[in-house]
């Protein structure tokens, strides 16, 4: 069941964002060059641009942060503040220096993690000293040794328990800037350099959860009240959708909007290892969920823009069209062959990525519906 599984489109987007972490280990091993080498070897590059940060207001006292297409989100109340996701070792650190300047002497009392995709959530040892961290049961799962879900169609093809550099770059030559990652991520997440991942390695930066939860759960702190929920599995299989009911403010990361999303959520989804290992339905039934909150604003953890119901909606009408068309296609005897040239998904074809991803779309709904009957 190679080639079945999950996109984020994290190649092309964690460029800019891991450079300058890897422009820091570089740094060191450029100063101990022996002195014999030409100048020119020595010379240092100029560090990489930090993406853009900014803060911006979702509601009343829910904020956003960005770091270029990444969002985390924090809600301040007279107890602390509730964040979610923090994103990366230098983001946190960054947006630790924001919350102690704007509000000082009120401590991040949660972090809520997203999911357990470490491009979301490293960096949270920033709040350790003051913060619980709260996360979905299989968060913890993902953390326990074993090969972690991972996005991009990064799955464990040797059946050895750690990550190889093939492992990543085999999804990004058959999907290039969709599914896998550079080597650049694999040299830095190989801390010790022995051409293996292992889970400890790739959670290094990454705090376990003091608190996980099944199905859903309540957070109250300072008078705000906050709801976490499971949605059932879709991008990842451990995510969690925030929702502040007395705000009616919804947040979560990579589903809807995966990372190819900037102002739209009209945009075909990666789609990498037939929809990242987890069945159609489990994907519907996801988006059903969000849509059943009462709520006015969604925030992604990708996207330049706030969302409203009705883009969850589109994106769920999309998956079940999706759904409808292959298998239609597929009980009427048709090859995948067939269902790639003559299944055109008209009604998208304004959609952003249509040309792009429209045959990667089919193929990761035909693999998915042979599996998952
Ligand atoms: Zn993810
Ligand atoms: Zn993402």
């Amino acid at each position: 069941m190679r080639g079945v599984l999950k996109g984020c489109v994290l190649g092309v987007l964690l460029a800019g964002m891991a450079s300058a972490a890897l422009a820091q280990s570089a740094g060191p091993a450029a100063a101990a060059a022996p002195a014999h080498e030409a100048p020119a070897v020595r010379t240092p590059r100029p560090p990489p641009p930090s993406p853009p940060r900014v803060i911006q207001q979702v509601k009343d006292n829910i904020y956003r942060a960005g770091n270029g297409n990444w969002w985390s989100l924090f809600a301040v109340t007279k107890a602390g503040i509730i964040l979610v996701d923090p994103i990366s070792v230098d983001f946190a650190k960054w947006l630790k220096a924001q919350l102690d300047q704007r509000y000082p002497g009120l401590p991040v009392r949660y972090v809520i993690y997203s999911h357990s995709h470490w491009d979301h959530v490293e960096g949270g040892a920033a709040f350790k000293d003051t913060a619980l961290f709260v996360a979905q049961d299989g968060f913890r799962k993902n953390m326990d040794g074993r090969y972690p879900h991972m996005p991009g169609d990064m799955i464990d093809r040797n059946a050895n328990g750690t990550i190889e550099l093939e492992e990543i770059q085999i999804p990004s030559q058959e999907h290039p800037g969709i599914c896998g990652m550079p080597d650049f991520w694999f040299a830095h997440q190989d801390r010790n350099h022995d051409g293996h991942i292992t889970s400890a390695e790739y959670f290094a930066d990454i705090p376990p959860p003091d608190i996980t939860y099944s199905d859903r759960m309540t957070l109250t702190l300072g008078g705000m009240t906050v709801q976490l929920i499971f949605p059932g599995k879709n991008h990842a299989d451990d995510g969690t959708v925030v929702f502040f009911p007395a705000e009616r403010v919804v947040f979560s990361t990579d589903f809807p909007a995966d990372a190819l999303v900037t102002t739209s959520m009209r945009s075909l989804p990666s789609a990498c290892g037939a929809f990242d290992e987890h069945p159609m339905s489990e994907w519907i039934k996801s988006y059903r969920t969000i849509e059943a909150l009462d709520f006015d604003i969604l925030a992604q953890g990708h996207g330049s823009v706030l969302f409203k119901k009705s883009d969850v909606t589109e994106g769920r009408e999309y998956f079940e069209y999706l759904r409808d068309q292959v298998s239609a296609g597929m009980a009427a005897g048709k090859s995948l062959d067939e269902l790639r040239r003559t299944l055109m998904l008209e009604k998208y074809k304004d959609w952003a990525n249509y040309d792009r991803l429209r045959v990667m779309n089919i193929e990761a709904a035909y693999h998915n519906l042979s599996i998952y009957k």
